[in-house]
């Protein structure tokens, strides 16, 4: 059996790994590199395989960095099947569509000023279109949660929930030579909507991400303890709530958190505004899938309740609708993306309201170096938000208790099921996996942090 991982090795964006097993060759997940450019810059470099060799493609989740570079792949001569949740197949329409959206954008704006300076050679494509996205989407196939697929040469994958995001799997590998175990993205146990992810069986070799090896997260009582008071204290201000949200999961867990608490008389019934057509697509979809979700969740679905809708929940899907959110005039809670403040609908909320000293901003997701949202979390007293310069006036909370990601107490029971099987450190930064090795060996596990393109035998 041979490993060869062409994304995600050393790094968190990027997931990509190449099997060979019994003759077989499959793929677990192809997704984008994100970031700064010397990172997005390896998604123009070849696959370390054949893409029109592969038999097979398998994939964990629905998130950019699992899926960002299938179309890439369908573009280089691949024709098999990609394998996944059904769930994970309406997610990834929903992503992908926007991706080629997003790419072709900055690919226009890039050559307008390129053809200015005479320089369009230097523009980079883009690295596919809505077509190919199209052409990707008619590859794939639906499977089922712990049902084996047989495919072929005696190999089988079986995909197991992995408690992350709607439609989050683990996937084995089962072979006459062995079993191998890629985890895909593992969920927080302390989730306030998804079930905790599986357990796997015992296995010859094991990948497995480790995004948070090295921490361990604020309990889920803590952090709603937090956000609950952070928004009274927030409310009795008067002005607008701003809550930056990313779409997939952490939107959902937001809105099903104030339903509760509106529920509960905790927080007035004021309007929430979710504005992001993205967020409310996704939204319908966590509706119609009760099988991942916590037992609560999972009741009040097939019991037809709504439990991402608090009662005063409004979707502003268009542009109209959005603007409407500015003429409001009362308080409300606005919910919109980008999760990290680097576009989207939030940007017009944070102009009209971070000036304001009876406006909040709650934090409610990860802001990475260089976005708007870090500049404002570190304090920032001026932003330039569409061109215009913004006095910062209004209050700024940040929860750090939400995440959709195992800590490392979380990875550590999911990888003692695995027994004695050699772990493949993958998704993760360096110095967060050497310190997770040295816990792994002091516990008696061997462990070895994959390199990108370097081939592997396992087991
Ligand atoms: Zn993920």
């Amino acid at each position: 059996m041979k490993l060869i991982s062409a994304g995600a090795a050393q790094t968190v964006t990027g997931s990509c790994h190449y099997f060979e097993i019994n003759g077989l060759k499959l793929l677990v997940d192809c997704g984008l590199f994100q970031g700064r450019k010397e990172v997005s810059d390896l998604n123009l470099e070849p696959f370390p395989f054949n893409p029109s060799d592969l038999d097979a493609v398998l994939v964990t989740h629905g998130h950019l960095d699992h899926i960002g570079r299938l179309p890439v792949l369908i573009k280089q001569g691949y024709s098999g099947p990609i394998f996944t949740l059904d769930s994970t197949h309406k997610i990834a329409e929903v992503i992908l569509l926007d991706a080629a959206k997003i790419q072709n954008e900055d690919y226009e704006r890039d050559l307008r000023r390129a053809q200015r300076s005479g320089r369009e050679h230097e523009v980079q494509e883009p690295l596919y279109r809505e077509e190919d996205v199209v052409a990707t989407l008619k590859q794939f196939r639906a499977v089922s949660f712990e049902k084996a697929l047989d495919l072929g040469k005696g190999v089988s994958a079986t995909f197991y929930a992995a408690g992350h995001i709607l439609g989050s799997a683990f996937i084995e590998l089962d072979s006459p030579d062995g079993r191998i175990l890629c985890s895909g993205d593992l969920g927080n146990r302390e989730s306030s909507i998804q079930a905790d992810f599986k357990l796997p069986r015992p296995c010859d070799a094991v990948l497995v991400e480790s995004t948070y090896a090295n921490r361990t997260h604020r309990s889920l009582e803590a952090t709603l303890n937090e956000f609950g008071q952070v928004l009274k204290e927030s409310l009795k201000s008067g002005g607008k709530v701003m809550i930056p949200s990313f779409a997939l999961e952490r939107t959902q867990a937001i809105l099903y958190n104030l339903k509760k608490m509106q529920e509960r008389g905790e927080i007035p019934k004021m309007p929430i505004f979710l504005d992001s057509p993205m967020a409310t697509k996704m939204t319908k979809f966590y509706e119609n899938s009760a099988n991942e979700f916590i037992p609560e969740i999972a009741d009040a679905l097939k019991q037809g309740r709504e439990p991402f809708e608090p009662q005063t929940l409004s979707y502003a899907v268009t542009v109209e609708e959005s603007k409407n959110i500015n003429e409001y005039q009362g308080q409300a809670i606005i919910v919109a993306g980008s999760g990290m403040m680097t576009g989207g609908r939030i940007l017009h909320h944070l102009k009209h309201n971070l000036w304001r000293k009876e406006a909040s901003l709650v934090v409610v997701g990860y802001q990475a170096e260089g976005t708007l949202g870090r500049l404002l979390i570190d304090g920032a007293n001026r932003v330039r938000i569409f061109g215009e310069d913004i006095q910062v006036r209004a209050s700024r909370h940040t929860i750090n208790g939400f995440s959709a990601h195992a800590d490392q107490d979380d990875l550590l029971e999911w990888l003692n099921h695995t027994e004695k099987a050699h772990i493949y450190m993958v998704h993760g930064e360096v110095s967060v996996m050497t310190e997770f090795e040295r816990i792994l060996h002091d516990r008696g596990r061997e462990a070895l942090m994959v390199a990108r393109n370097q081939p592997y035998l396992l087991g």
